[in-house]
């Protein structure tokens, strides 16, 4: 094997190569499943290459752990469904957040017992010994204290959202004050440590981090945890990419960059497509809200029409152009299906039928482009919001699915409104608007909706899946 150690550069720029090529494979539909695949050869030759290169390396402990990894991650990969993904991601993350504190400590305890050895006795036995530089101080400070945030945060991002009862979001007062301080201490702590070595302080900075990660993300709502994991996705990056640099592992210190980057600019992207800022997301929720609230308000009631599912179904039939705007409803209905199966019967009768898809709509990125592939949706009929806008004018019918939000027209209507900015999908701009819902109540922000009132739209109140597959029988009942 001393090719592999001979050519280890080589074989970690292919894999960085690879895993770059992950990233875009995975930025669409059509090309992820290319991209996963590029995804597990680099990790494959990261992991190979990383085994050959080690000096003196126990091979049991190595073997046995990668087993144990292997046959937890293989069994919840394949017991894991679709809804559970954001929780088993967050909790992946933590796993990374505590693999980077144990190195850390690993690394700094081993030092130290070198230190204490006679220098000619180690290097007669081939052990190169040298003192830890400041900047090895500090990257095992950085990588130990962001992997410590990291590895309790995450932990409590994954209670919050498997609703776990220890997961409590805690408000008040005295949050930020408690959290401020704990942040001085921990740094305070770690400062010491890089400037004098000290292993008391260590203990300190990581025992303080950890009760940091934790006391900053439970204040944060659970509609927001989305944003959190994709965030806490970016800190494990940069824990593993310090990591890398104690290690003196490139292929670490890519892997790491790569995950740290695409984490920040995806939280960045979702913030966007929020309209909120990601402080906002991360610090407003210690003032005591989560989401934005509305007055429930002195406003006149208002008047909506509302139809049934044959009605919604004989008007579909007799369209040339159907646009369903799927959302939040249906994956909550897991109505992905029967979705499915009324687009084909609507195709069958020569509508064309096309999916219009928010980038926040749902509950995490992605999440009802994952529901349409579930259901086998081709992916030439899914338009992002950009492709899709445009078209909405000259739409005959447009089908809303338990979506409310992120077809709001006071987000660009109203300026007064919390989301005012907010890109959303224009289906008020259709000739009929057909809403799914279970009632008149609001989604995710919190607002009420004006496209529920507009004379164009009809409300088909019921549970989703239902709703769709009544429309499908009314259909075909109609002998179309
Ligand atoms: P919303 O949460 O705005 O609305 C969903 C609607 O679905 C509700 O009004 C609800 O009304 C209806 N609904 C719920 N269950 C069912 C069901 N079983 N059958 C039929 N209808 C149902 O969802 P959107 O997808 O429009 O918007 C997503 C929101 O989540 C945005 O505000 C976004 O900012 C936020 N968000 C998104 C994240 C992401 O990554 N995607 C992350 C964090 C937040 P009713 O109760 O009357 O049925």
């Amino acid at each position: 094997m001393e090719f592999i150690r001979d050519y280890a550069d080589w074989f970690y720029l292919i894999g960085a190569v690879l895993f770059i090529l992950t990233l875009r494979g995975l930025s669409g539909p059509k090309t992820a499943i290319a991209g996963n695949r590029y995804g597990m050869i680099a990790m494959a030759i990261a992991v190979i290459t990383t085994f050959f290169v080690a000096e003196n390396p126990v091979v049991w402990m190595i073997v046995g752990a990668m087993a144990l990894g292997a046959i937890v991650g293989i069994a919840r990969a394949r017991t894991v469904s679709m809804t559970q993904m954001p929780e088993t991601v967050a909790l992946m993350h933590s796993l990374v957040g505590l693999a980077a504190v144990l190195i850390a400590v690993a690394a700094i305890i081993h030092n130290n017992e070198l230190a204490k050895l006679d220098v000619g006795l180690l290097q007669a036995n081939g052990v190169n010994f040298h003192e830890m530089s400041k900047v090895h101080l500090f990257e095992l400070f950085v990588g130990c204290f962001v992997g410590a945030i990291t590895f309790t945060a995450s932990v409590f991002a994954y209670g919050k959202l498997a609703a776990k009862k220890w997961a409590k979001t805690i408000s008040g007062t005295w949050v930020k004050p408690v959290q401020a301080l704990i942040f001085i201490a921990m740094f305070a702590a770690g400062i010491h440590f890089f400037l004098t070595g000290n292993m008391t302080s260590f203990w300190a900075m990581t025992g303080l981090a950890l009760v940091f990660g934790w006391v900053w993300i439970a204040p944060v709502g659970g509609g927001d945890m989305p944003v959190v994991v994709s965030l806490l996705n970016s800190f494990s990056g940069w824990a593993a990419a310090g990591i890398g640099f104690t290690l003196e592992n490139n292929m670490l210190i890519v892997a790491g960059s790569l995950v740290g980057s695409s984490g920040a600019i995806l939280s960045y992207i979702m913030c966007k497509a929020m309209n909120r800022s990601i402080i906002n997301v991360l610090f407003g929720g210690a003032m005591g809200g989560t989401a934005v609230v509305v007055d429930a308000g002195d406003k006149a009631p208002r008047n909506h029409r509302s139809g049934s599912a044959d009605d919604a179904g004989f008007l579909m039939s007799n369209a040339d152009s159907v646009v369903i705007v799927p959302g939040y409803g249906m994956a909550q209905g897991r109505a992905q299906n029967a979705v499915k199966e009324l687009a084909n019967l609507l195709k069958e009768q020569g509508v064309t039928v096309r999916f219009a898809i928010h980038p926040v709509a749902g509950r995490m990125p992605g999440h009802m482009n994952v529901l349409l592939a579930e259901a086998d949706v081709p992916y030439e009929d899914i338009l992002e919001m950009d492709e899709i806008n445009s078209d909405f004018p000259a739409t005959d019918v447009v089908l809303v699915i338990g979506a409310n939000d992120v077809v709001n027209p006071a987000a660009k209507d109203d300026p007064s409104s919390p989301i005012y900015g907010m890109p959303i999908l224009e289906a008020h701009k259709a000739r009929t608007i057909m809403v799914i819902k279970r009632s008149m109540a609001t989604g995710y922000a919190g607002l009420d909706n004006d496209l529920f009132y507009n004379d164009k739209t009809m409300m088909i109140f019921g549970d989703s899946k239902k709703v769709v597959e009544d429309m499908t029988k009314a259909i075909n009942g109609n002998g179309h």
